[in-house]
């Protein structure tokens, strides 16, 4: 049995595992879309690219998927798994399902926008054509058909896929439906059980439950995204809010703009100003959610509230909603979008993407920053190279849509929404696990300094078989 690391290989995003257990079973585990590197140089000989194909691996020899949650960078490549002929079935929660679909079929609409962008608009495009530089832009055709092989699975239900193969999912309180996966295979009569985390969300995070405890394992496959760092905030999402709600729109009346994305992130944010406003905290000020995704996915996370921790529940029968409170507004298209910027009374705008890197938040940002009655408040992680990453390290000019904007606006951020572990957290999931029984702990999505320092402090916390794997790099488990 052995196992091959395919994505978020010292790095964070592309998460993909290949399991290939006795007689060539192949189990893929998550397929996610790698936004940081594009390799040319893939150092595996079969590796397909230069002839239209997305995957280093024969996507044919697959025989079952099994995906954490419905990240993109965790699901975003399962329509290319499909058009590159992949046969079998996808395992996931049934929120993971939704929210997955969600996210994919706006993957694919992005994705024919670039393809317009290079065959020409209104130009019907046959997917079986596609040239190799366009090999990874998938379309809806390809979604839907990965929407039929999904299968959900429930939470702490062992699930039986074979004799030799059971996969068991809990929550890890990161995203609606997202899960540590446990798999249990048999090889030459003997069990051997391999975690995979997924990604690791929090404690007392708004709306989600807490991290399940997690069994212990043979091997370990642990992200790693905050392996060096812990989160600063102590304060209540809700007492961050109205501060920041008063200070910028009551006390100085002006604009609070917040770049969030639009599934998971927003409706913490949706869900902790309707626990404002019900407990009369929230003054009575407009609050626009100019994202067409958002209330798709809030109505997501309302259908399957039952997965949501007790406190959202109970406001959910109390209040017969968790983010529909009076003065918040859903922006349905770019006409309502642009009609905003004429709205001249203090109001909240919540929009995507949450690092300003695309998304109707740009024309936000560009008609506000220069705006010192505006604040815009960062609430998330941004990348590198992002609007949004420039203007949390305090740049005090940036290139947005190829204008040059002078920073007027006031910049404020939090960590109080990050749906992801801090190192605590991390290494709290880890020490379920006792060294020795567990043979080797393997560490991925994050970027490679952090694993080497979070590597450091779990060896320092006596855990001695801790590996950081290469891109591509296999491992024989016994
Ligand atoms: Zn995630």
């Amino acid at each position: 049995m052995n196992l091959s690391f395919w994505g978020a290989a010292r790095q964070v995003t592309g998460s993909m595992f290949l399991l290939t257990l006795d007689e060539d079973y192949k189990v893929l585990i998550d397929c996610g879309l790698d936004f940081e590197k594009e390799r040319q140089d893939y150092e595996n000989p079969d590796f397909k690219k230069e002839n239209g194909f997305v995957f280093p691996f024969e996507v044919t020899e697959i025989r079952l998927v099994i995906l954490t949650h419905a990240h993109v960078d965790h699901s975003g490549n399962i329509p290319n798994l499909i058009k590159e002929g992949y046969e079998g079935q996808i395992l996931a929660t049934q929120p993971t399902i939704e929210l997955a679909g969600l996210l994919l079929s706006d993957s694919a609409r992005i994705n024919k926008i670039k393809l317009n962008a290079i065959h020409g608009k209104g130009k019907k495009i046959n997917p079986k054509t596609l040239n190799k530089l366009t090999a990874d832009l998938y379309l809806d055709s390809h979604v839907k058909e990965s929407m039929e092989r999904f299968v959900p699975i429930g939470f702490e239900k062992r699930f039986k896929v074979n004799e030799n193969l059971y996969v068991t999912f809990y929550t890890t309180g990161h995203l609606l439906g997202a899960a540590s996966i446990l798999v249990e295979a048999r090889e030459n009569g003997k069990w051997i059980k391999i975690g995979f985390s997924g990604d690791l969300g929090r404690f007392k995070y708004p709306l989600l439950k807490d991290p399940q405890p997690f069994p212990q394992v043979d091997y370990l496959v642990c992200e790693s995204t905050y392996g060096n760092r812990t989160h600063e905030t102590t304060d209540s999402p809700e007492k961050v809010l109205s501060e920041i709600v008063q200070s910028t729109l009551v006390d100085i009346p002006g604009r609070l703009i917040i770049p969030s994305f639009s599934v998971g992130r927003t409706q913490s944010l949706l869900y902790t100003l309707n626990k404002l406003e019900f407990s009369h905290k929230f003054p009575r000020i407009r609050v626009f959610t100019d994202s067409p995704m958002a209330l798709k996915s809030s109505q997501i996370y309302e259908k399957y509230r039952s997965h949501l921790n007790k406190e959202a529940q109970d406001f959910y029968k109390e209040n017969d909603n968790l983010f529909n409170f009076e003065n918040l507004t859903y922006v349905p298209d770019l006409e309502g979008s642009k009609a905003i910027s004429n709205y001249y009374e203090p109001c909240v705008i919540i929009s995507s993407s949450g690092m300003i890197h695309g998304g109707r938040i740009e024309n936000h940002i560009l008609k506000n920053l220069e705006n010192p009655y505006c604040t815009i408040f960062m609430i998330g992680f941004s990348a590198e190279g992002t609007v949004g990453n420039k203007l949390m390290i305090g740049a005090d000019k940036v290139v947005l849509k190829g204008k040059q904007l002078e920073v007027k606006a006031r910049i404020e951020k939090t960590d109080v929404f990050s749906g992801h572990a801090d190192l605590k957290d991390l290494i709290h999931f880890v020490e379920q696990q006792k060294d020795g029984p567990m043979k080797n702990l393997f560490l991925v999505h994050g970027e490679e300094n952090v694993m080497e320092d979070f590597k450091k402090t779990l060896t320092w916390n006596g855990y001695q078989n801790v590996t950081i794997p290469g891109w591509g790099q296999t491992f024989e488990l016994v």
